[in-house]
């Protein structure tokens, strides 16, 4: 078959390899100049850095064995990071139970209380239950008031906005759950895993392998329409050309695929994908001229806060790797018709900076050297209580069409593993038809 992709992310070209390997005419198409989708890079100090930051855990399986399955092993280094909690004006460390036992933003009973919940969370396999119920009234109830309105409640609203009392449970419990699944020795200590090169060289090695096995990768392609006749697929336009093709898979955010699908499309699967909504999120790179605090992912639970963290990236790789420049992360997760979204640069930048003065009080605008900042409209599914019953599976009404996107992750936060395993499912999927 010649199968075309939409989309050279991890999920479109996972998929890709995979079909390519079983013997199909791959051809994937990516909009933009480079592939990498939501992880993709841009050159800096002679290497490259993620528009957007990344790491992974070790619980995120799929990633790793992609790594290794692609000859990357060499490349891939694990580092115990500092993680910490910016608090009432203190930074805190928030990464071990000794951390939790000196949290003083929480009573003891409250510390204590926090710790038990995460242990029941981490040990609890049958979240199903959980499914209809809203993560801020649990988390309320298990965890207390205090520790809602100190930690989890700006937190939630850091990723989720407005939307954070619409979140479902299980999207809580699986950020818990992986999460302390992927600390050693039961909740002590974290490594997070990332690659020499920044997540780049994984986008090669799989172009590469992908080319090996007989595909093609075409970037600055957009994809503009796909043709159907009679109920099935038969190829797209796209930026370039019409091409006939004998099945589709689409990996952009649901909200971006109804330019390119037919007008009018009726029915129980269209109407799910109709409901999945998207925050975007707007992120702002800076190299930093020194290091502001000895934190890599400093959580900055305050609802006033322009950013849900400040991520100083060179506390987790070695400033060494980008010729000893520094450099750092504040990220917001928006609607993309919020006002903080539509800012210009230097309005943004502003915003962020007078609040980075409060967290590290000795900033000044003159510590940063340069600033780039990147947009993305679909950066996080919003997880509703409930989501899991409107899921839109992979396999399309349309014969031939078939999805493969971050909306279908469930209960998991979305994540380049989860991505992984979506365009390799989708892969298997299409062999098996
Ligand atoms: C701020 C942020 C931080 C993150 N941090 C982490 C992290 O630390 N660890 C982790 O595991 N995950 C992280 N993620 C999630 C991770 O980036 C995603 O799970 C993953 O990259 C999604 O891959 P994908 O292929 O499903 O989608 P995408 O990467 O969105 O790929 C879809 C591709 O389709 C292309 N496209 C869209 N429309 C068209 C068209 N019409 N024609 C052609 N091409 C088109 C897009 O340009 C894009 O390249 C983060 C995400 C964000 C937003």
């Amino acid at each position: 078959m010649k199968i075309g992709i939409v989309g050279a992310g991890l999920a479109g070209l996972t998929a890709g390899l995979d079909l390519a390997r079983a013997g199909h005419k791959v051809v994937v198409c990516e909009q933009a100049a480079e592939p990498g989708g939501l992880a993709g890079t841009f050159p800096f100090a002679g290497t490259r850095l993620e528009m957007f930051y990344h790491h992974f855990f070790t619980t995120d399986l799929q990633t790793i064995a992609l790594i290794e399955e692609l000859g990357l092993q060499d490349k891939l280094m694990w580092r115990e990071t500092p993680m910490g909690i910016y608090q009432d004006g203190q930074l805190l460390k928030f990464a071990s139970p000794m951390d939790l036992l000196r949290f003083t933003p929480l009573s003891f009973f409250n510390r204590i209380r926090f710790g038990l919940v995460i242990l029941y969370l981490a040990k609890l396999k049958h979240w199903q239950k959980f499914e209809h119920i809203k993560a801020e009234g649990w988390i309320r109830r298990a965890f207390g008031e205090q520790a809602w309105e100190k930690v989890w409640g700006p937190l939630m609203h850091g990723k989720f906005g407005e939307r954070a009392s619409e979140i479902g449970l299980p999207w809580f419990y699986s950020r818990v759950h992986t999460r302390a699944g992927s600390r050693a020795q039961g909740m002590t200590k974290e490594s997070l895993g990332y690659l020499q090169g920044s997540f780049q060289t994984l986008h090669d090695a799989l172009v590469k392998a992908l080319k090996h096995a007989g595909g093609e990768v075409r970037c600055r392609e957009q994809v503009k329409a796909l043709r159907v006749k009679g109920g099935r697929i038969i190829g797209w336009t796209t930026s370039r050309k019409t091409e006939t093709l004998d099945a589709v898979l689409a990996t952009p955010a649901p909200p971006s695929l109804w330019s390119m699908l037919p007008k009018g499309l009726k029915g129980d699967y269209w109407d799910r994908l109709r409901q999945v909504e998207y925050l975007g999120n707007v992120c702002a790179v800076l190299t930093l001229k020194r290091s502001l605090s000895p934190i890599y992912w400093m959580n900055i639970p305050d609802v006033a806060s322009p950013f849900i963290a400040v991520i100083e990236h060179t506390n987790f790789i070695s400033s060494e790797t980008y010729g000893g420049k520094r450099v750092m992360y504040l990220s917001s997760y928006l609607p993309v018709d919020h006002p903080r979204y539509l800012k210009s640069d230097q309005a943004l930048l502003k915003e962020y900076y007078g609040y980075l003065q409060k967290v590290i009080p000795d900033f000044k605008p003159t510590d940063v050297a340069a600033v780039k900042i990147f947009r993305a409209p679909f950066a996080q599914p919003v997880v509703r209580a409930g989501y899991g019953e409107r899921l839109a599976g992979t396999a399309t009404p349309i014969a031939g069409l078939y999805l493969a996107n971050m909306a279908q992750i469930y209960p998991e936060d979305r994540g380049l593993s989860y991505s992984i395993r979506q365009g390799r499912n989708a892969a298997k999927r299409i062999i098996q038809t």
